[in-house]
């Protein structure tokens, strides 16, 4: 893969922020193989030093698989919520068998979560998944990116219980009194680039050290390098410049996910 280092070029809200040179946007949460090659490559001319890609069933763990270079794309192996609810036992069982086989290259397991808005009847499904997938991140160490559409409560109860303490909040959407509990347990709240009082309320009442920044793309957004406006967001809010907000986030991404240093390309 090319390794292209421009300036950032995007047109920013306000000249008051001005980007002097950032270099390492860092995307703790997207799909890349539904953005594919030529995506990954966009990304990366725009400044995304590196990205997690995530899997939501076993064909895109595999598609993700394709891009791994654990440089620029690193990979969680998972299951999305949505598609876990048809999730028999012998296709939890293979995912199982294809994440171990896979267990020294991958990052981590996601995406995995809970998520209410398929009723209460696919929930019980979803909860053997889950369960599952967690003691599995447990016994291999490894860290987790999860999923809690209105089910935040009881998947941060499930998580603290268990003792897990690599919890990356994908899409954290919670109250400040649920993203307290999360920084409290050291888990990682993610701010995905869509500006929101709710939101900018949760990041200026935690640490800067537990805030992680997503594309979710291309779900929640379009392109990885879109972090850039979760960064405005919490540059901002924290009141330092964009520029520290993305060298901090960055290192916060690296140290978390224990992405080896060696392999990024460093400022
Ligand atoms: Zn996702």
């Amino acid at each position: 893969m090319e390794m292209l280092k421009p300036k950032f070029d995007a047109k920013l809200k306000e000249d008051k922020l001005i980007l002097k040179q950032i270099t390492r946007l860092a995307d703790s949460h997207c799909h890349l193989d539904l953005i594919g090659k030529d995506g990954i490559a966009e990304a990366l001319r725009h400044n995304v030093a590196f990205m997690l890609t995530n899997g939501t069933t076993m064909e895109s763990n595999d598609k993700n698989l394709s891009f791994l270079d654990n440089v620029h794309v690193f990979v969680n192996m998972g299951i999305d919520p949505q598609n876990a609810i048809n999730l028999n036992d012998a296709h939890l069982g293979a995912l199982i068998s294809n994440i171990k086989i896979n267990a020294a290259r991958i990052t981590g397991i996601g995406e995995i979560g809970l998520d209410n808005t398929y009723g209460e009847e696919s929930m019980n499904r979803q909860r053997v998944v889950f369960d599952t997938l967690v003691d599995l991140s447990i016994k291999m160490q490894k860290p987790i990116s999860v999923h809690a559409r209105g089910t935040l409560d009881e998947v941060i109860d499930i998580l603290h219980n268990k003792g897990h303490s690599r919890v990356h909040l994908h899409f954290f959407e919670g109250d400040i009194m649920q993203a307290k509990k999360a920084e409290r347990l050291g888990y990682m709240v993610s701010i995905p680039p869509l500006d929101s009082a709710r939101r900018r309320r949760v990041i200026k009442e935690i640490a800067i050290d537990n805030i992680l920044v997503e594309s979710d793309s291309p779900a929640a957004s379009k392109s990885p390098q879109e972090v850039i406006s979760a960064l405005m967001m919490i540059s901002e809010v924290k009141g330092i410049s964009l520029d520290r907000a993305s060298d901090i986030i960055f290192d916060n991404t690296r140290k978390f996910f224990s992405l080896s240093q060696k392999n990024i390309m460093m400022r």
